[in-house]
């Protein structure tokens, strides 16, 4: 469409970043513009205008950039998901899988609960073994992600159909 080919055309692609064969798409570029931030928050924020959502949810870091703007945008509270040992707070945790090695995410135990409608976001989803990791996270907290939302999804590497599979809608306004 006319909207996803002018953002794509504010997203900076990296080749070879950060090793060799990995083409790194940079949204500061998108995101360092009046129009294009507004387009990706209205566009973020639109099929979720009348579905209830109580909190939206968003990884660190990259995720706070429209995280926080569409908590503002559909009314609600904002949660932030982070890496390990940076809330003050008890936390709950939840590793997973990254190329190399493991990683921590971590929310305050008291972040959200039973009843709660929440919206996961982040830039992009690539494998997304992040943001499956988010979902459980919340699920041992007893609270229900009922939906996750990203600026890009990397089609091919099957990260949609992964969180599809952990029972999550996925909505994402760019492929590549
Ligand atoms: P996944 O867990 O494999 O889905 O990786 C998604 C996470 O890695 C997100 O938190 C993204 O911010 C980050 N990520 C992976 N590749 C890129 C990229 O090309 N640009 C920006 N962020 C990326």
């Amino acid at each position: 469409s006319q909207l996803s080919s002018y953002l794509k055309s504010m997203i900076r692609s990296l080749p070879d970043h950060p090793i060799p064969g990995v083409t790194f798409r940079d949204i500061t570029t998108l995101m360092d513009d009046p129009t294009g931030f507004a387009r990706v928050i209205d566009g973020m924020a639109e099929p979720f205008l009348e579905q209830g959502i109580t909190k939206v949810a968003a990884i660190e870091a990259r995720g706070f950039m429209v995280g926080g703007a569409l908590a503002y945008r559909l009314g609600t509270g904002f949660v932030p998901v982070r890496k390990k040992g940076k809330l003050p707070y008890k936390t709950v945790s939840m590793s997973y899988e990254l190329e190399y090695g493991t990683d921590e995410l971590e929310i305050h135990v008291d972040a959200a609960q039973a009843g709660d409608r929440i919206l996961l976001v982040d830039d992009l989803i690539a494998t997304g073994g992040t943001a499956v990791a988010a979902i459980q996270l919340f699920r041992s907290v007893g609270a229900e992600i009922i939906a996750s939302s990203f600026i890009i999804d990397l089609v091919d590497l099957g990260g949609a159909e992964k969180v599809r599979a952990a029972g999550v809608d996925v909505y994402t306004l760019l492929q590549y």
